[in-house]
């Protein structure tokens, strides 16, 4: 086998630079382990950023996936297929929609909410309203609905049609509806924003806005689905029902995937012809989805996530009260939990997760603001201490 040093070299060397990676080539992953090519064991808090959340081969999604691949690998849109369909009765049966389309990715998810909110609202009224500190994918669209400038720069002219409201206020957002907007599109908690969640009241009155003004509430729950929160959606544990809610990342654990979910009325603004994906629905990985969905919906398995959740939380209090010239709080909902650093803390953020991943712990720094712990969701209380064992040696060893 190859060292870590052979691989980065020859991959430094072929592609586009758009990724800082960590300096490892990852070459098998089991739960909540992952090896390098060098052999230096991780444990993993990123779940390759909340996508393999049955943990790295689940052998049961595992087997999913062989048993299709050996099927149907693929056949297009202009067939019906079995786990196609398997996977859309699925999601139907656990959550407030009637209607699904199949996509490959979030940002594609999105994209189909966006064009459906379009075609819904009807002539002349295209805007979408966004938060400031939203992350909704890469496309230039989904770039678009993004509140963060500096996913922006550079790709401008935007896509017309995006307006951003501040977080967390609702007269402003009011004020940022016209004739033109069709709907609000929202994370329930803001992932990439730096792990920080939409107080229920602010989301009912974003609900309450949407109906006083006929607006579409979409929920992007690309990050925060698929159990992270402890429900399979987290609007369940909120008091408010979206009109549209997107899903990807976690939905097939680890294959790529998105969906958008919506009502029967609204569905029927997009019509035969309206939007397609070639490979969206495809029977892979919609055999894993169907597997991981099983699995996270079987008995007992979210209220896990709820308890290891709050087990998380408490940990991550007690570092944040032990360190804090570095930690000012935690924010999360279940198994998406932030330690929020201090102006000191945020100074020093990058230089921490370098040296967390030396240690073998790998965390991310979202929104410049909080280390951002998103395990996969099969994590046991014992990996829980032993990650807050090695954060607390580095943040009480500073080696920066
Ligand atoms: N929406 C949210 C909330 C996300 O966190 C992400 C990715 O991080 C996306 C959309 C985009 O998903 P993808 O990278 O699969 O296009």
């Amino acid at each position: 086998m190859s060292s870590n040093q052979e691989w980065i070299t020859r991959s430094d060397r072929v592609f586009v630079p758009t990724y800082t990676r960590f300096p490892a080539a990852i070459v098998e992953g089991k739960g909540c382990r992952l090896t390098d090519a060098d052999g230096k064991e991780y444990l993993d808090f990123l779940a390759g950023i909340a996508v393999c959340n049955l943990g790295h081969c689940h052998p049961t999604v595992t087997a999913a996936i062989c048993a299709q691949a050996g099927k149907l690998t693929h056949v297009s849109n202009l067939f019906h297929t079995q786990p196609q369909t398997e996977l859309a009765e699925l999601l139907l049966a656990n959550s407030f929609a009637d209607r699904v389309f199949l996509a490959n990715s979030g940002a594609e998810a999105n994209e189909a909410a966006l064009k459906l909110a379009r075609k819904h609202g009807g002539p002349g009224r295209y805007e979408v309203i966004s938060l400031l500190g939203s992350f909704h994918g890469r496309t230039l669209a989904t770039v678009a609905a993004t509140g963060q400038a500096k996913f922006h720069q550079g790709f401008e002219p935007l896509p017309a049609g995006f307006v951003h409201a501040p977080f967390g206020d609702l007269p402003a957002l009011e004020k940022a509806i016209t004739q033109e907007t069709c709907a609000i599109l929202c994370e329930p908690l803001q992932g990439e924003g730096g792990v920080r969640p939409l107080e229920l009241e602010y989301l009912a009155g974003i609900k309450a806005l949407c109906k006083k003004h006929d607006l579409l509430l979409i929920f992007d729950e690309v990050q925060v689905g698929m159990g992270r929160t402890g429900s399979l959606f987290a609007y369940e544990q909120l008091g408010v029902t979206p009109d549209i809610l997107t899903s990807a990342k976690a939905l097939a654990n680890g294959l790529p995937i998105g969906a958008m979910l919506t009502t029967d009325r609204i569905a029927a603004s997009l019509g035969p012809g309206t939007h397609a994906s070639t490979f969206g629905g495809n029977p892979i990985a919609c055999a894993a989805a169907v597997a991981t969905l099983k699995i996270i919906l079987a008995d007992g398995f979210l209220a896990e996530v709820k308890q290891k959740g709050d087990y998380l939380a408490q940990k991550l209090t007690t570092l944040a009260a032990k360190h804090p010239e570095l930690a000012g709080g935690v924010r999360g909902r279940g198994l998406i939990q932030g330690l929020v650093l201090t102006d000191e803390g945020i100074a020093h953020g990058p230089a921490i997760i370098a040296a967390l991943f030396k240690e073998g712990l790998l965390l991310n720094f979202a929104g410049n603001t909080a280390l951002r712990c998103i395990p996969p969701l099969v994590v046991s209380e014992a990996e829980i201490d032993e990650m807050a064992a090695i954060l607390d040696r580095v943040l009480t060893a500073k080696p920066w």
